[in-house]
């Protein structure tokens, strides 16, 4: 993730961070209740994400902030060329307040859930999200972010979360003609200048790449 940490610009938000997250969280469940519509059953959330236009059909609209991600008009205005992997080093929950919270700065376009592998999508592809801490990789890439630590694999990196992620990947590059290779899905850590080393040594990239093809 390239989340607060790597926006150096506001150290003096590090120490409440706990509180923000906090925070943070409840109105994500707020949101959720209201935009998800879960009182209401199936076909209301079916409208409300066709509604919402989210751009993978299996994912469920969990918008960011507005003050997350730069407003594009992609592939016009960039071509989208890359994916890019990325490890939370969060909980699924926590991440979502992250991308929600105006001051942090930082947004994927789709988070997967451990457990389960549940996608969420946060912000439109035709959006630059602020994932990769590189503008020009930003404009290009579309950013997944997966729940969990890198160094901490078997917890995290389950059947369903490579799946899932192994599933929105393919279908990206089908409609962005973006070539299944790791020339163009790439890690976090090898994204030029990349300060972050999400998603670790223990991602298995063999076993990814082959899933995606298998789609
Ligand atoms: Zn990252």
């Amino acid at each position: 993730m390239d989340s607060a940490h790597h926006h150096t610009s506001m150290p003096a938000r590090r120490t409440s961070r706990r509180t923000l997250l906090r925070g943070g969280t409840g109105l994500a469940l707020a949101a959720g209740l209201t935009g998800a519509s879960l009182l209401t059953g199936g076909a209301a959330v079916a409208r409300s994400r066709a509604s919402a236009g989210v751009d993978y059909p299996e994912a469920e609209w969990i918008p960011a902030s507005s003050s997350n991600y730069t407003v594009a008009d992609r592939p016009a205005e960039y071509p989208v060329e890359f994916v890019v992997i990325h490890v939370t080093q969060e909980y699924y929950d926590d991440a979502l307040a992250i991308f929600q919270n105006p001051d942090k700065a930082v947004s994927p376009h789709y988070l997967t859930r451990s457990a389960d592998g549940h996608v969420a999508q946060v912000v439109r592809e035709k959006n630059v999200a602020w994932h990769a801490g590189n503008w020009d990789y930003n404009t290009r890439s579309i950013g997944i972010e997966h729940e969990g630590w890198i160094d901490a694999p078997g917890t995290w990196f389950t059947d369903a979360l490579y799946e899932a992620s192994a599933a929105l990947t393919a279908d990206i590059c089908r409609r962005h003609g973006i070539p299944v290779d790791r020339r163009n899905i790439i890690g976090h850590d090898e994204v030029p200048g990349a300060d972050h080393t999400d998603p670790g040594p223990y991602w298995d990239w063999a076993r990814y790449m082959e899933l995606v093809k298998a789609q």
